[in-house]
């Protein structure tokens, strides 16, 4: 079915903290789906649509929480609270909505981490002994540099790294860089999505605030009874703004052409709310990301591939998760619900095609984000990732991030052993 991680989640937890703290994250502590954990600051308000829904699923019996929320809810780190302006998916004036430019960066550049922008890698060098010495990149005006470096960390993620791999091959390296295993670019996982949404007769919170309020992990981990392995999360989503309105409501019928225009709008925005279901994928080897034999980009370096098919598992996992949304939205009293599986917007995040692990025949990476054939290169991506998970992929991704550059800190005087 799938490998198992070199660590456990004892090894991550501070990590996650440690990145709950730098990013702001809001949440609501003891989450019986979760472990232990402290929250940063108080949760997203649940708003009309948390409690609508939630209603439901207490109806039902099942669970749901205060989810997890990039989106500060107290002025925090020079950064004011969220005040609910609107959707968040198109920035964030009031700086709540946390990304790393107004994170991390600030205080990389304040510890003299220098940033060369619009520049592309594409080769990483390496010497007579197999150690890599720096990497050859395009600058910003296409002239072709050599940037020395005595460790090499790549975070081009689930598919520029097994690309950037790929294309640094060589004759000591003809299948790739890192890759006697054959692994480098195999076992590409997304996020299979399904949408389920319902239409209420009261007034929901439609696009006035973060769209995530709360989540379900009800359906999260393996019953072989429901036809699939592993599972997902519910992740319930506030409506949609006006334009998404009439969009979907068009696409979906529900918005006539014509006469009935404007009533048929009229009925359904700030209407409707519902939830995504984030599948767990499954790592097989014939989804991929290779080197395109013909596309190159602008500087002529050789464009990736990907190859993928939705999986049977996956394909059983998105309709049981229609058909309990379904549940759950009539339990909470909508009057029609619409759903699109697989949703074709969204996750699409990148996972699997360098993964962790002890066997150096059978993955890209060791225990600790360094490349086993490498000694002094690291991978901080989700390609690292040895299976998907049910749940978006990056404070996972930014937690193995902190957790490679401590442990790089920690062993650097080992490194070259
Ligand atoms: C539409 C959408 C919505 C999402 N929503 C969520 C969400 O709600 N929650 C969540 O947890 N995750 C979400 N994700 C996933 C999230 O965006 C990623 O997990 C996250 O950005 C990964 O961060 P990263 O820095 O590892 O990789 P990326 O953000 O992908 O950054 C990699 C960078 O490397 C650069 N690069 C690649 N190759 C080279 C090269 N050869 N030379 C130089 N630079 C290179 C790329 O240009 C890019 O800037 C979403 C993704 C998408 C596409
Ligand atoms: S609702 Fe979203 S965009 Fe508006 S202040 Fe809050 S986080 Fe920012």
């Amino acid at each position: 079915m799938a490998d198992d991680w070199p660590i456990d989640y004892a090894t991550l937890a501070p990590y996650y903290a440690l990145n709950d703290r730098m990013m702001g994250i809001s949440g609501l502590a003891g989450d019986p789906a979760y472990p232990p954990k402290e929250a940063v600051m108080p949760p997203v308000p649940l708003g009309r649509t948390g409690t609508t829904l939630g209603r439901g699923l207490n109806k039902l019996g099942w669970h749901w929480w205060a989810a997890d929320t990039a989106m500060a809810t107290q002025d925090y780190e020079g950064r004011a609270r969220c005040i609910n302006l609107g959707h968040c998916m198109g920035g964030c004036a009031q700086g709540a909505k946390a990304s790393t430019d107004i994170t991390y960066w600030p205080q990389a550049i304040r510890a003299r981490v220098e940033l060369r922008t619009g520049c592309r890698v594409h080769r990483i060098v390496t010497d007579d002994e197999g150690m890599a010495t720096g990497v050859l990149y395009f600058d910003a005006d296409g002239v072709e540099q050599f940037q020395a470096a005595s460790v090499v960390i790549v975070a081009c993620n689930g598919v520029g790294t097994p690309r950037l791999l790929l294309n640094s091959a060589s004759a000591r390296h003809p299948d790739g860089l890192a890759n006697s295993s054959g692994m480098v670019g195999k076992n590409l996982m997304f996020h299979p999505y399904a949408s389920i949404y319902g239409y209420f007769d009261h007034e929901m919170d439609g696009y006035r605030g973060p769209p995530i309020g709360t989540w379900s992990q009800e359906f999260y981990e393996t019953d072989l009874t429901r036809g699939f392995v592993r599972g997902y999360t519910f992740q319930i989503n506030r409506g949609q703004g006006p334009v998404t309105t009439a969009y979907t409501g068009m696409r979906t019928g529900k918005i006539p052409w014509g006469a009935d225009h404007h009533r048929a709008f009229r009925q359904i925005f700030c209407h409707n709310a519902g939830m995504v279901a984030i599948c767990e994928d499954l790592p097989e080897a014939h989804n991929t990301v290779t080197l395109d034999p013909v596309l190159k980009d602008a500087d002529g370096i050789p464009a990736p591939k990907t190859t993928y098919t939705l999986s049977e598992n996956s394909r059983r996992m998105l309709a049981h998760a229609v058909a309990r949304g379904t549940d759950i939205l009539r339990a909470a009293g909508a009057w029609d619900v619409v759903s699109e599986s697989p949703l074709q917007l969204a996750g699409w995040h990148l996972m699997g095609t360098a993964r962790m692990g002890t066997d150096p025949a059978r993955s890209v990476v060791n225990e600790w984000g360094r490349c086993h054939d490498v000694k002094n290169l690291f991978i901080v991506d989700g390609s690292v990732f040895v299976t998907s998970a049910g749940v978006n992929p990056t404070a996972t991704i930014q937690a193995l991030a902190l957790y490679v550059a401590d442990s790089i800190k920690q062993r650097l005087a080992n490194l070259f052993d």
